[in-house]
């Protein structure tokens, strides 16, 4: 088996209605992921214009409506705006993990 464990998703579930992400990996770690992260911390160009830190970006639409696994690496999501440019690599995703454990070393971007 090659590649990190963690991040490396076993179980991706966004139930319908509710305004989170719940992802768990393979090293046994499990996220709770609010939609107001996922979007705040789009990672697409437009959400963040050209380098510097990841910011948080208020104000887009929460409900996804639809989310497509980009190769084996990444998932994008369709949010109820439509806006859709967002590639959140797996990497990403584990990095904006802010349970008790993760939320000390939280960095948008940087899995520790
Ligand atoms: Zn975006
Ligand atoms: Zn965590």
């Amino acid at each position: 088996m090659t590649g990190d464990l963690k991040i490396t998703p076993t179980m991706v579930k966004a139930p319908h209605g509710a305004r989170v992400m719940n992802i768990e990996w393979a090293d046994g770690h499990k996220s709770v992921l609010p939609h107001d992260t996922l979007r705040g911390y789009c990672p697409c160009a437009v959400c963040q214009g050209h380098g510097g830190e990841i910011k948080y970006v208020p104000g887009g639409d929460l409900d996804i409506r639809d989310i497509q696994q980009v190769g084996n690496y990444a998932l994008q999501f369709t949010w109820g705006d439509r806006h859709d440019t967002g590639i959140y690599t797996f990497r990403y995703l584990r990095s904006l993990c802010q349970c008790d454990e993760c939320r000390p070393t939280f960095e948008p971007g940087k899995v520790p």
